[in-house]
């Protein structure tokens, strides 16, 4: 059985994992991210990359970063998060380290790779998938591939524009998905739901230290499990942006099914529920338009990671 592996950059750690044919994760091996990115980063992702090289036979290698990668999958085009990339061959510069073939893909598209062949999305040719944790990632696959676009930078459905002269953006424009549906946004919907309400926001608040900027994305999350009202309405509000870009979605590229991962699908149901419902509310053509399936993804943090290694198979 051949064996890959995938390499997922996060803001913290370089996770690097072997993965087998079956999406099995085999061994992983990680290092924190160097702040200061650029070639220290790149060395940090060979070293992860030959560690895991000592014990095992592997055929290629996947790395999964944030930001725009060049269509030739080589080139780091901008990166949001990361210093001193801009313009790097990082594939080039690896290269001088590993010597196997080495693919370069971006986050949202590897997760949704890697939950199209081995996760929520199995089988399901025409596959959307949202990575919604601080920010939005996306990933599209259509006709059974991974949809890159003329210069590698499609799906990044986090910067649709939902809402115009809106919040504005960590790009620089304004009204994008990411400032109403992402993990950051259910928080500031809550925020707001706490500030109309104080008085109703006591039990919620206890859950963290007792200031809204003390309370995490768990504390929230188990919250509405227990039918907190605050919570459950931050999660609603979350939904119906989450449900009208979706909408939007579907009316560009006709998915079957919608994966929706990162951290904030620990919510579920709770989530996704009222998301179905607000997709059914702001589809064109209401009651006529077919509506994609909308299911949690499966794969959590691995996704990127198991995604990659599957692209460095191919
Ligand atoms: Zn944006």
């Amino acid at each position: 059985m051949s064996l890959t592996i995938g390499i997922d950059i996060g803001g913290t750690k370089v996770l690097g994992g072997v993965v087998d044919e079956n999406g099995k994760v085999l061994d992983t091996h990680r290092a924190a991210t160097p702040r200061e990115g650029g070639a220290a980063l790149t060395q940090t992702i060979a070293d992860v990359a030959l560690h895991l090289l000592r014990d095992h036979d592997v055929v290629g290698v996947g790395v999964s970063a944030a930001g725009f990668v060049s269509s030739d999958r080589e080139t780091i085009l901008a990166t949001p998060n990361i210093s001193g990339w801009n313009g790097t061959n990082l594939k080039n510069d690896l290269s001088k380290n590993i010597d196997l073939p080495i693919v370069i893909e971006n986050d949202g598209n590897a997760a949704a790779w890697g939950e199209y062949c081995y996760g929520a999305g199995i089988g399901e040719s025409q596959l959307m998938m949202l990575t919604i944790g601080t920010g939005i990632g996306g990933g599209a696959v259509i006709d059974g591939r991974l949809h890159r676009g003329a210069f590698g930078v499609a799906a990044e459905f986090g910067h649709l524009r939902v809402l115009p002269e809106g919040r504005l953006c960590g790009c620089g424009a304004r009204g994008c998905f990411e400032q109403y549906a992402s993990g950051n946004a259910l928080m500031r919907h809550i925020g707001e739901a706490i500030s109309a309400s104080p008085d109703a926001a006591h039990n919620l608040l206890a859950r963290g230290d007792g200031t809204i900027a003390g309370l995490t994305g768990h504390n929230v999350t188990e919250a509405g499990m227990d039918g907190d009202p605050i919570a459950l309405a931050g999660f609603n509000t979350t939904a119906q942006w989450l449900g009208a870009g979706i909408a939007s979605l579907s009316v560009l590229f006709d998915p079957a099914c919608v994966v929706i991962g990162g951290g904030v699908i620990e919510a579920g149901e709770m989530l996704l529920a009222p998301t179905r419902l607000a997709l059914d509310q702001y589809l064109p053509f209401r009651g006529k338009h077919p509506t994609p399936r909308i299911v949690a993804a499966v794969l959590g943090n691995n996704a990127g990671l198991v995604g990659a290694a599957a692209l460095a198979r191919q």
